[in-house]
Formats: C-alpha cells, sequence, structure tokens
C-alpha cells in the first residue's frame, strides 16, 4: 500500500479514471466535487458517447485508441458490467471533404474493413437518409456507443468500496500546486498531491492555463422518430454526416438512450454555469444539418435541446502535465475526452507517480 494521499478536484470521467488508475497504484484518493457526483452538468454526463478505432487526421488520438480500448474492458471487469454497445458505423460525405478517402487509408493501416456503399442502395438501407447530395457512403465497424451516466455510476459506487472518499458540494475556490494544499468551502486540506480534473472549469482555478483551453459551449438534440422510422432507427449505425458546409454525428437509440444528434463544431465561446437548455441559436445549425442528412426531419420531435461544455485548445491536443512540485493537471478537450479517459487518467497517474 502506497500511503501518499492525493486530492482530485472534479468528478467527471478525467478524475474518475484519474481515481481508478492511482488506487490501482496503491494511493489514498479523495475526489472533491463541487456538485452532485456524478454532477449532471459536467461534460461527461450523457447517455452515449461515441468510440472509434480511426479518426481520419487526428493521429494522436488514433494511435491511442488501442490502448483506450484495452483499458475499457479493464475498467467494465472491475466494475463489473460492460457498458458499451458495439455498432457499425456509416460514414457519409456530401461534397468533396476528403473524409471517406482518408478514413479508407486510415482503417487500412489498422486492419478494420470496410465497405463502400453504392448510392444507388442507400435509401434501400436507409431510408431514413437524404441521398440527394450524398458523394460518398462508407461503412465500417470497430467503434461504438459507450454510456457514460451508466460508467460514472457504476465507476463511483467501485471507488468507493475500494476506499476513495467522495466529497461531493465540495467547492474548491483556490490550490497551492507548490505546497499541495487547497481551499474547499471555505476549509484548507492538504495532500501529497493535487489532480485538478475540472473540466469546463479548469481555467478558474488554474487561469495561467486560459490563453490555452477555452471553454466551448456545445449544443445536442434528443429526437423521437416518426413511428413509421422508429424500428429502423432502432437497428441503425451510428451515423457520420460530413458534409462541405454543414456536418453532424448521430447516435442511434438504445436500450436506456435516445436518439441524439449533434456536431463537432467548435463555439470555443460559453460560461459553463450558464443555463444548459440549449437556445434556438444554439441548435440552429443542427437543425440545418439534420435537415441536409435526414429526410423529413422536421416529423421528429424534440425531446429535448441540451448544452454541454468542453475546453478546447488550438491543434485538439490534450493538456495533462505536471502544475507546480504537487500539481497534475488532466484536462481532456475537443469533445473526444471520454473515449480517451482511461488513457488520460494513466498518463495523469504515471505523472503523479513520477513524484513519488
Ligand atoms: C455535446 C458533447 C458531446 C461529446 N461527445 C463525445 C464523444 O462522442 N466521445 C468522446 O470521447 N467525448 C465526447 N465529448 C467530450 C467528453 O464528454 C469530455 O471530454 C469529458 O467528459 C470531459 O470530462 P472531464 O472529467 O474532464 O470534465 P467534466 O465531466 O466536466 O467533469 C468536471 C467535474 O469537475 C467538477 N468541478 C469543476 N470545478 C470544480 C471546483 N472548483 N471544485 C470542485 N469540483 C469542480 C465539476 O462539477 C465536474 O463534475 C463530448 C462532450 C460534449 C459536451
Amino acid at each position: 500500500m502506497n500511503k501518499a494521499k492525493v486530492i482530485i478536484v472534479g468528478a467527471g470521467i478525467n478524475g474518475l479514471a484519474t481515481a481508478w488508475a492511482l488506487v490501482r497504484r496503491g494511493y489514498q484518493v479523495e475526489v472533491f466535487d463541487k456538485s452532485a457526483i456524478p454532477n449532471p452538468v459536467a461534460s461527461s454526463y450523457d447517455e452515449h458517447r461515441i468510440i472509434r478505432r480511426h479518426y481520419g487526421d487526428l493521429q494522436l488520438y488514433a494511435d491511442r485508441m488501442p490502448e483506450a480500448f484495452r483499458l475499457w474492458d479493464e475498467m467494465f471487469a472491475d466494475i463489473g458490467a460492460r457498458h458499451f454497445d458495439p455498432l457499425p458505423q456509416l460514414l457519409l460525405e456530401r461534397g468533396d471533404t476528403g473524409w471517406v478517402s482518408a478514413s479508407i487509408a486510415h482503417l487500412d493501416t489498422i486492419d478494420i474493413a470496410w465497405r463502400e456503399i453504392p448510392l444507388e442502395g442507400i435509401a434501400r438501407a436507409y431510408p431514413m437518409i437524404r441521398a440527394d447530395g450524398l458523394t460518398r457512403a462508407l461503412e465500417f465497424s470497430g467503434g461504438g456507443a459507450l454510456f457514460p451516466i451508466r460508467i460514472l455510476t457504476d465507476l463511483v459506487v467501485h471507488l468507493a468500496a475500494r476506499g476513495v472518499v467522495f466529497r461531493q458540494g465540495t467547492d474548491v475556490t483556490s490550490v497551492d500546486l507548490e505546497a499541495g494544499r487547497l481551499v474547499a468551502n471555505g476549509k484548507s486540506h492538504s495532500a501529497d498531491h493535487i489532480v485538478i480534473a475540472a473540466g469546463a472549469w479548469v481555467t478558474r482555478l488554474l487561469p495561467e492555463l486560459a490563453p490555452i483551453l477555452v471553454p466551448s459551449r456545445q449544443a445536442v438534440m434528443f429526437l423521437a422518430p416518426p413511428p413509421a422510422l422508429a424500428p429502423l432507427w432502432r437497428a441503425a449505425p451510428l451515423i457520420l454526416d460530413l458534409g462541405e458546409h454543414s456536418s453532424c454525428y448521430v447516435l442511434p437509440p438504445r436500450p436506456g438512450t435516445r436518439l441524439k444528434i449533434g456536431d463537432h463544431v467548435f463555439t470555443r465561446q460559453g460560461d459553463p454555469d450558464a443555463s444548459r437548455t440549449a437556445t434556438d441559436a444554439d441548435v440552429e445549425r443542427l437543425i440545418t444539418a439534420g435537415r441536409l442528412a435526414f429526410a423529413d426531419f422536421d416529423s421528429y420531435t424534440v425531446l429535448e435541446r441540451k448544452a454541454c461544455y468542453y475546453t478546447v485548445t488550438e491543434n485538439e491536443h490534450f493538456i495533462i502535465r505536471s502544475m507546480g512540485p504537487r500539481g497534475t493537471v488532466i484536462s481532456a478537450c475537443s469533445g473526444h475526452g471520454f473515449k480517451l479517459a482511461p488513457v488520460s487518467g494513466e498518463e495523469a497517474a504515471s505523472l503523479v507517480s513520477g513524484f513519488g
């Protein structure tokens, strides 16, 4: 047993994955969160998150995916539930975006089979998709949906059973990473090491990172398809519809989840404490993309319009680094931080271990 004590600020997936990695190394871990655990407005809290093996030109993600899948398997074995649904993926290209060619090239290097679907076959295979405007369609495997709410909940239960102390409603207002001290709810706490995993709020505690880490307000819509299309959607793949002017991703409804549409266009603005109900302006781009991608999109019932935040960096790289002799920050950015959290948590734990 390594008796060193680590305080983690933030019980999102990155804080919890770091706690998981540290407990496995024998550390005493306490997790502080300003909200409930898990926090319903954390970036990590959602019905599903996409995980894939290929990331087009984002090689830094692709390189880490084999390790991510391996660690998810270990985490699921530990928590006793596999919150992952392998799904086929359908990449639709509208115009010359280069995405299909780049994906084929990458899928070949990682040995994942793919099939280009003749455009005349799209309407038959996927009647909900708008075939007009499509230039290419590619189908492949190797990814699927993670179920974050279930993962966070089971991970908290598992970690608490392993001795991790959780302090909900504990707002950390300042940190001293030289001394290993922080102030939360007006009270001082100390530890051998402090890990900051504060999601979109990170620059409030570490303002020196503000020039490189920007909170970005993003929107998603949860939908119910028209009844005639519901059975088709239940069996649908994960869809990426990428156009020259508009794009979106869609997660099909699975047991316990709703149909969801979102995009990866960063707004690079907003305050994570602002209302989480997406406004008309928040969803305008999504509606445009949905109308281009899906037949009769306006006949879908909107169940929820939700705003969510994550941090972004200029080059979409994650920030996982030491800050002072007793501090580590982990900020997984750009809408890709969930799937890679077990890898990021290992990296953060290695930095902590490096300090003894
Ligand atoms: C719309 C949307 C879609 C996404 N899609 C995907 C996807 O398909 N695949 C994927 O891999 N990733 C996706 N992501 C990104 C992924 O969800 C995030 O990168 C990841 O969840 C970030 O986790 P985190 O632990 O760093 O932050 P969070 O989950 O936000 O957790 C931070 C925690 O810190 C706490 N906290 C903050 N400040 C303090 C403080 N001062 N004191 C105490 N506690 C504090 C908060 O209460 C919160 O619980 C998406 C994100 C969004 C918003």
